[in-house]
């Protein structure tokens, strides 16, 4: 039997430029901003939880160009394989963009278009964790017409067919993700959600179907290490028997600890978690 391939990849996969059309605070520890261009046109959007390298100037050079509509400054690779890397390793550091992960929170084409400029639009969800990382800073301060491009990852999350039941988990980080799987969820999904927030007006609205049972878990202090009350919570949680697919996202030792729980002390079998540390407490993205 062919093996199962453990991502859902992008059958097209392109650098796609793109430019800041507006942002805005949603919540207390969220800011969305939205991109949009006609690069976009050929943008694939797969639902779920959707992401994507991000490569955004670096801190000072779009003030240093003066946003000047229509002027390219962004250096990107030109590779799509996974050379990309490669090709931006041997960028001069001065001059590389930053590059880090998000996910497609919201994709419009043009006749959806909210900002009207017949463009399609894509919304990002930033946690806003201040300037003490280059991408949440730049999010903060976005303006219209900043350049950003985009490089599609596809999907992490990918159900094992066996499944009976899921169990999502993350920390802020991985709302988006998480929201994004439940926008797209079948109408007969049966899971137990746990998503951990700063503030409960962090909180999104989504419509989830019958046999979804969705937990906010908001931090009794904001400041207190992300993941760290979602793996107690889950730890504690009477979960549904029978096969089951996990997807956990968030702070490394978030899905690194729930793996470890689930394995050792629930006996769920390795190859039915999908367990990505999108971010480390202390230490900066590569
Ligand atoms: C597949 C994938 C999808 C992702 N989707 C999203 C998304 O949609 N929205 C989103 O906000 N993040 C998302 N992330 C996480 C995001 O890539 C990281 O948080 C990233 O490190 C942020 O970059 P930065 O430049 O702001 O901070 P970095 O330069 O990477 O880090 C600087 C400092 O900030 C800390 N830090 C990093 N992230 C956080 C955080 N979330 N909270 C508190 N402190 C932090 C680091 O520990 C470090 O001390 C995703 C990650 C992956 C792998």
């Amino acid at each position: 039997m062919a093996k199962r391939s453990k991502f859902v990849k992008p059958e097209d996969r392109h650098i796609t430029r793109a430019r800041v059309l507006g942002s805005k605070q949603v919540s207390p520890n969220f800011i969305r901003v939205t991109i949009g261009g006609e690069e976009l046109r050929s943008f694939t959007p797969m639902g779920f939880d959707q992401w994507f390298r991000m490569f955004i100037p670096q801190a000072g050079a779009s003030a240093a160009r003066g946003n000047v509509a229509g002027q390219t400054t962004l250096r990107v690779p030109s590779a799509t394989s996974n050379l990309w890397y490669a090709q931006y390793l041997a960028m001069s550091k001065s001059t590389r963009p930053v590059v880090r992960n998000y996910t497609v929170r919201g994709f419009r084409g043009a006749d959806e278009a909210v900002f009207g400029e017949n463009i399609p639009e894509l919304d990002i969800d930033f946690v806003s964790h201040g300037d003490t990382g280059p991408a949440s800073a730049w999010a903060g301060s976005a303006t219209p017409g900043d350049e950003v491009a985009l490089l599609d990852e596809g999907l992490i999350y990918n159900p094992t067919p066996e499944a009976q039941w899921q169990l999502l988990v993350g920390d802020e980080s991985a709302l988006p993700a998480i929201m994004g799987i439940l926008d797209s969820a079948p109408a007969d999904l049966r899971a137990e959600v746990f998503v951990e927030i700063p503030h409960a007006e962090d909180a999104q609205q989504v419509t989830t179907p019958e046999g979804v049972n969705l937990h906010w878990l908001v931090r009794s202090d904001p400041h207190d290490r992300p993941g760290v009350l979602a793996l107690e919570t889950v730890r504690e949680a009477e979960l549904p028997t029978g096969p089951s697919y996990t997807f956990v996202a968030g702070e490394s030792d978030l899905s690194t600890g729930l793996r470890r729980h689930l394995v050792n002390d629930r006996k769920v079998p390795k190859s039915d978690i999908a367990f990505t540390g999108y971010w480390r407490h202390g230490k900066a993205a590569p």
